[in-house]
């Protein structure tokens, strides 16, 4: 009954942050290149995320929202071998159920666009025109869930880290175009370059420049300097296989092991690692939102980590 499934929903959207991470995620399995996050009061009146990817073709829009249906996974075993940030197929269904879903899309070869608005079990489709690519709007979230709504936090508050969310994104993603306007002013802007423009966009010029970069085997990314270290661990920043996650904190002392007694007791520098994985190795099914992953070999893969921190700050004397 209709009760059970706000329940299921409210489970995977729990907060405005929850939809916009779900988005992106399949903004970036659709191979885009532009992604572009709109925010109204918060993100309780309206989220849009636009994308220039592949788009849904005509036939699949209808199922697009439906549970557990994914253009993702042609098997159970594909469950073992993720290749793709979404598979549940439960994020659009979910969303349709916790607020009033709209979906624009057009595959760039094809001539006209579809939209499809959806509200819990409801569908209406129409055509419209549009740019290649897809545009998803989310209106009044929560406006179902009265319970939710009122846990929510003040509406600034999520702003700020759905700032912080997008900007790890911009991190991971330099070679995209990213943009994140909330109530009318832009947070956060990046255009196509690398890590070091990524870091750019999000800290500043100044501490751009103060860069060495990670290169090994399993390993990519940036890391500051020691003397761009501050006490608090917030801009240590870890991706798994492309996915956005909290970083391990037996990872995170691994970086900080890489600076030996160049980092003062207490500090922690700025560092934003990818690590690349063999999919068997991760499993991202440990968390509804999939912000946690679970490695296999922890401590081996944080020997690499404290290695490669290593040799970054030795080959590059300071
Ligand atoms: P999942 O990402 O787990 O497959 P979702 O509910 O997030 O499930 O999306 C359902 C399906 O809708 C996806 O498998 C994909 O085929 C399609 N889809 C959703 N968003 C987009 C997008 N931005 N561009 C292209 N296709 C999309
Ligand atoms: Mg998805």
């Amino acid at each position: 009954p209709e009760v059970t499934r706000l329940i299921a929903a409210g489970e995977v959207i729990s907060r405005p942050l929850d939809v916009v991470r779900e988005l992106i995620d399949n903004a970036l399995d659709a191979g885009a290149t532009r992604i572009e996050i709109e925010l109204e009061d918060g993100g309780l009146g309206l989220i849009r995320v636009r994308d220039n990817g592949v788009g849904i073709p005509a036939d699949d829009v209808p199922l697009a929202p439906q549970r557990h249906s994914t253009s993702k996974l042609d098997s159970v075993e594909g469950v073992d071998q993720i290749g793709t940030l979404g598979f549940r197929g439960e994020a659009l269904w979910s969303i349709a159920w916790a607020g009033n879903l709209t979906l624009v899309t057009r595959p760039p070869a094809q001539v006209g666009a579809l939209c499809l608005s959806a509200q819990g079990e409801e569908r209406h489709l129409s055509r419209v025109t549009a740019p290649a690519g897809t545009s998803v709007t989310v209106r009044r979230l929560f406006s179902r869930l009265p319970a939710r709504l009122r846990t929510q936090q003040p509406q600034a508050s999520e702003v700020r880290e759905i700032t912080g969310l997008v900007g790890r994104y911009a991190l991971h993603y330099p070679a995209l175009h990213w943009k994140l306007v909330s109530n009318g002013e832009v947070r956060l802007q990046h255009a196509r370059s690398d890590a070091r423009g990524a870091v750019a966009s999000v800290y500043g010029p100044l501490v751009a420049n103060r860069l060495l970069s990670v290169r090994s085997e399993h390993i990519s990314g940036v890391v500051s300097r020691p003397e761009l270290t501050r006490p608090r661990r917030d801009r240590m920043h870890l991706a798994v296989n492309g996915r956005p996650v909290v970083f391990p904190a037996e990872l995170q002392k691994a970086v900080i092991a890489g600076y030996a007694e160049l980092l003062p007791a207490g500090q922690a520098p700025l560092c934003v690692l990818d690590l690349h994985l063999p999919a068997e190795d991760v499993n991202p099914n440990v968390h509804p939102a999939k912000a946690e992953v679970a490695l296999a070999e922890l401590s081996r893969l944080a020997d690499l980590v404290r290695d490669a921190v290593r040799e970054a700050l030795s080959t590059h004397p300071l």
